[in-house]
């Protein structure tokens, strides 16, 4: 593994029981690498195994095969008490912060819990003289520290989420939709917090998201996921301005736009369907089954990634290497 890489992950694939005999598909043998510093933005309509496959990586799920390697280590298959060092490198911020922030304890307790946890401090006061800073970093006060999630705003409570996973002070940070329950105002104040926290501390961040607008903004690279398998990779900014699979194109066509005339050349382009079961997921390329260039090949042979060029990698029959 190369030092500039934070993370490493090979053909990592999780598939979970449905039934006796069934099994879903939710992460198909992705493989991509985040740089120190750097941010990699997931993105894909819901149920396409983005979530899943950050869970994964964190290792609140087992991975059914592949590899995880965290800082040059190989993570995939420790047991959680070997894992522990580990888990401080790597924290997560959650989508809904209501639902992930424990109602009976005060703001104090939620951000010292991990403290506590990796027995980073030995008393309260200890843990206060890193608590009452952090609570100001993230826009909140010390006055803060005592009330409990619901005397918070969505806002608010999101800013607790960050504090509770950067006092740690890990390398690597898994933004699973952090924004997406949040009011559009509020959407950009959490942005510019995690961009600040970025620079000032050299996160790595992997940010997962169905708004392609904001991962954007924040994203150095992007990877785009459909059922379970990622089918386009490349700097940001390349992926915008030259699509190349079908299924990012239908995504972008769904972003809206300001301005009606380009609106109306952009929706010829947006996905018709919904996105199958990953319990029978579709053979060949998964997309055929939406694909309006789908060919006899499609639905019979699997697409691989391949470097098109530059480092924009591809998963579709009209684009060999
Ligand atoms: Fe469409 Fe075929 Fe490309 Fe899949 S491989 S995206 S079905 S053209």
């Amino acid at each position: 593994m190369s030092e500039q890489n934070i993370l490493e992950v090979k053909d990592l694939t999780k598939h979970f029981k449905a039934g006796k005999k069934q099994l879903v598909h939710a992460v198909d043998g992705i493989s991509f690498t985040l740089e120190r510093g750097k941010t990699l933005g997931l993105v894909g309509e819901s149920g396409c195994g983005k979530s899943s496959c950050a869970r994964t990586i964190i290792r609140m799920y087992d991975p059914t095969a592949g590899q995880i390697i965290l800082d040059g280590t190989d993570i995939t298959n420790m047991k959680q008490k070997e894992l522990k060092p580990y888990r401080k490198k790597m924290q997560m911020i959650f989508q809904d912060p209501y639902a992930s922030l424990n109602a009976r304890m005060t703001v104090r307790d939620i951000i010292a819990e991990p403290l506590l946890a990796h027995n980073l401090v030995k008393s309260k006061e200890e843990a206060n003289a890193l608590v009452y800073p952090m609570l100001e970093r993230v826009g909140l006060t010390k006055e803060h520290a005592n009330r409990y999630a619901h005397e918070f705003s969505g806002g608010q409570r999101q800013r607790v989420g960050i504090a509770r996973a950067l006092i740690l002070e890990p390398q690597l940070v898994i933004c699973d939709e952090p924004i997406s329950a949040l009011d559009v105002s509020i959407q950009a104040q959490v942005i510019n917090l995690l961009k600040d926290f970025q620079e000032e501390k050299g996160l790595s961040y992997l940010f997962i998201a169905h708004d392609l607008s904001m991962v954007r903004y924040v994203s150095d690279d992007v990877g785009v996921m459909y059922l379970g398998q990622l089918v386009e990779m490349s700097e940001a900014d390349e992926i915008y301005k030259n699509p190349l699979h079908p299924y990012t194109k239908g995504l972008l066509g769904s972003v809206p736009i300001a301005n009606p005339k380009l609106a109306r050349q952009k929706e010829k382009s947006s996905i018709e369907g919904d996105i199958p079961s990953p319990i029978n997921p579709p053979s060949g390329c998964r997309f055929h089954t939406r694909c309006p260039y789908a060919a006899p090949e499609c639905s019979q042979v699997k697409p691989e990634l391949v470097d098109v060029g530059g480092g924009h990698k591809v998963a579709c029959h009209l684009h060999k290497a």
